[in-house]
């Protein structure tokens, strides 16, 4: 029982250091660059991941979303996209492909 109370408090506590961690880090790299290159990167990364492809070995722990509200897939690139990244309301048209 101790041991347990040990561990989720040990856990909690490491999982706050890593993130203050990485806050450090990022602030600290983009302090270094522009800044607005590492958000286009999380993004970038996060519409990667949706367009289904690569998600068969996912597949098993992790359930595959087909689309958020706020994302629509471009009928240019066939990637899933986020709202903001489309060219005009109705037109299923990232601004990779306009
Ligand atoms: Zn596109």
């Amino acid at each position: 029982m101790a041991t347990d109370y040990d561990a989720s408090r040990k856990t909690e506590e490491e999982q706050r250091e890593e993130s203050l961690e990485a806050h450090r880090l990022t602030s600290g790299e983009q302090d270094k660059t522009s800044g607005k290159v590492d958000e286009d990167e999380t993004e970038l990364a996060e519409t990667y991941e949706l367009p289904g492809a690569d998600l068969s070995h996912e597949s098993l722990d992790i359930e595959v979303t087909p689309r958020q509200a706020d994302e629509f897939t471009c009928t240019g690139c066939f990637l899933v996209q986020h709202v903001s990244r489309r060219t005009a309301p109705g037109v299923d048209l990232c601004v990779d492909c306009a």
